[in-house]
């Protein structure tokens, strides 16, 4: 059961708008075009001025994170941090954005923690992170840290970089982020490697890092083919994450969903986009445009469709199978997905 009085954490997606073009982002499509169907927007600060925290006791966290863009293009963020003051805020971004003033301002923000994704030194890191400035990221990073700013890096292994995991690691403490935090790409669903285009134009080939082991191996699923069928003939009970954690995501356009993943379909058009509008009915009743977040939270979709659908009636999402599913969900399955600390090290 969701509660205003229960909530622990919400994230948000601040932006749909984005400066870089990360292949496997779902902003864009295969040919790395912006999804036809993605409404370009940021999140109205009047709308989350509207949240009503003086009924939230528990809410201690929020997370600008987002599916589709970077937190930083919202033009309003400075107010919206502001707004949260006495909550723990997380930043992610590729903080190729703004000056390092505004870094030196952000770092006098006792509860702010940023996330810098660098996948990568030097022109590596473009490779993935395609737009961005690897050189504006780092001065961004040192103006942050050394004005006290608590900073975490975070490193996704791809092939072309893994070489630089070392490397990276001793950067990492010498320019004083608190840690640096190692992972794999999910986006290696159906094939190991991964053609990146701009605009129609193919570029090259990226590919998953050496040591890592995806769902679809793990599952026996051969390369080329989505791992549907293995997945449901050993699937066991949903257990959703995100409600046990009391946890919510808010996106860019005002829409309220159980958790990121979910939100994460709603463009391009696929059959996940389908079913879950099969589950919602009608996502203008779940939108902060619309209604207060009291209202959603005793909407229909909320109070029965949505945890009815966890327990398949009428049918479970393809997505809470994917991740939530407690025998082989990739929650349950991260370990498969640790990375090496001999790697590390
Ligand atoms: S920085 Fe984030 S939102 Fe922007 S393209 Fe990359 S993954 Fe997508
Ligand atoms: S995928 Fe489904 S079950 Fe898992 S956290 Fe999201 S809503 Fe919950």
């Amino acid at each position: 059961m969701y509660s205003l009085e229960t909530l622990s954490a919400i994230d948000f997606e601040l932006s749909s708008h984005c400066n870089s073009k990360c292949p496997q982002c779902p902003r864009y499509d295969t040919q790395g075009y912006v999804q036809k169907d993605l409404n370009i927007t940021h999140l109205d600060f009047f709308n989350i001025k509207s949240l009503p925290l003086s009924k939230m006791p528990n809410l201690k966290e929020v997370s600008f994170c987002g599916n589709f863009g970077d937190p930083l293009m919202n033009p309003h963020l400075d107010q919206i941090i502001d707004f949260f003051a006495k909550q723990n805020i997380t930043i992610s971004t590729n903080a190729s954005l703004r000056d390092e003033q505004w870094w030196i301002n952000l770092a006098k923000k006792n509860n702010v923690e940023v996330t810098f994704c660098i996948d990568g030194i030097g022109d590596t890191h473009e490779l993935y992170r395609r737009n961005t400035s690897y050189n504006k990221i780092i001065k961004n990073a040192k103006a942050f840290i050394n004005s006290g700013g608590k900073a975490i890096w975070q490193y996704i292994i791809f092939r072309h970089n893994e070489h630089q995991i070392k490397e990276a690691n001793r950067l990492s403490a010498e320019l004083g982020f608190k840690k640096i935090k190692f992972m794999y790409s999910d986006r290696f669903d159906t094939d190991n490697t991964w053609k990146v285009y701009d605009n129609g134009k193919y570029q090259y080939k990226i590919e998953k890092a050496s040591n890592q082991v995806t769902l679809r191996e793990h599952l026996g699923e051969v390369e080329g083919k989505k791992y549907w069928n293995k997945l449901y003939q050993g699937k066991g009970k949903i257990s959703c994450v995100w409600r046990d954690k009391k946890r919510l995501y808010i996106h860019s356009d005002g829409g309220v969903y159980p958790c990121c993943m979910l939100a994460n379909i709603t463009v391009g058009n696929q059959l996940e986009k389908i079913l879950l509008k099969k589950i919602v009915h009608d996502f203008e009743k779940i939108n902060i445009k619309n209604h207060s977040l009291e209202q959603i939270l005793l909407s229909e979709a909320f109070l029965k469709n949505i945890p009815k659908s966890f327990r398949n009636d009428p049918f479970q999402h393809p997505i809470c199978i994917e991740y939530c599913n407690q025998t082989n969900g990739l929650y349950k399955m991260s370990d498969i997905q640790k990375v090496n600390q001999i790697d590390i090290q």
